[in-house]
């Protein structure tokens, strides 16, 4: 249950994730998928237990249809509060590359939707050791009744995600709908928008070492303001 795993894989002054906090226990549960363009890309599917993220990776995505079945490896648990996260894993660290918050919402035990949080948490805890879990999601683009089952015969972490015949069912590819629900961006425009952040922070250390080289030349119009403030620097020394 711990974030161990997690913790161990990452050196948290290097990476803009969030630490390996446990959420007090309480409110409604809370799922989130996120789009990680890793070294493959792959959909992120959490489901919040015990106050962390329960979390299995999906290369090909969700499927609202209940003819697919999608390869879901569980990995290693992670913090509540990673739902939130969107941003950019730096290269060097785990993870490394783009992540956007591509759905969320809150989440329940499926037919045990009225009982409290802690009763249905229970349940999908032990449903989750059996490797048979059954959950509805009410997310932006997730709807209704999922199951995740553990695989026989194929290792530890292999798990299928399979959407349950209900009125959300439908064979329309889910993925198509590839923006963020934060931020409205694609993977792609959120990856660019670092690449701008990293340009402007060129450029001012660029400018900045212009203005120095500024300042060790004189000119006649800036003669009273540089002297002030060149004198101001020198008896600050
Ligand atoms: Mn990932």
């Amino acid at each position: 249950m711990a974030l161990t795993e997690y913790k161990r894989k990452r050196s948290f002054d290097q990476t803009p994730e969030p630490g390996p906090k446990v959420k007090p226990s309480g409110r409604q549960l809370k799922f989130v998928v996120q789009k990680h363009a890793a070294t493959s890309l792959h959909y992120d599917f959490r489901l919040e237990m015990e106050g962390v993220l329960k979390s299995w990776a999906v290369p090909k995505g969700p499927s609202l249809n209940p003819d697919d079945k999608r390869l879901a490896m569980m990995v290693e648990d992670h913090p509540y509060d990673y739902r939130e996260f969107e941003g950019i894993i730096p290269e060097g660290n785990y993870g490394a590359g783009t992540v956007i918050v591509w759905d969320e919402g809150e989440y329940g035990s499926m037919d045990h939707e009225n009982e409290a949080t802690k009763a249905q948490e229970k349940i999908l805890l032990s449903q989750l050791y059996k490797g048979d879990l059954k959950f509805v999601l009410h997310g932006k683009k997730l709807k209704g009744a999922f199951a995740l089952v553990k695989m026989k015969g194929r290792g530890e972490n292999a798990w299928l995600l399979i959407k349950k015949k209900d009125k959300w069912a439908t064979d329309k590819d889910v993925t198509e709908k590839n923006k963020s629900v934060k931020s409205g961006k694609t993977l792609e425009q959120l990856s660019n928008d670092k690449q701008a952040k990293k340009w402007i922070s060129n450029k001012k250390a660029t400018r900045s070492s212009k203005k120095s080289l500024v300042k060790k030349t004189p000119k006649p119009v800036l003669l009273t303001d540089r002297k002030t403030k060149s004198v101001k620097k020198k008896s600050s020394r």
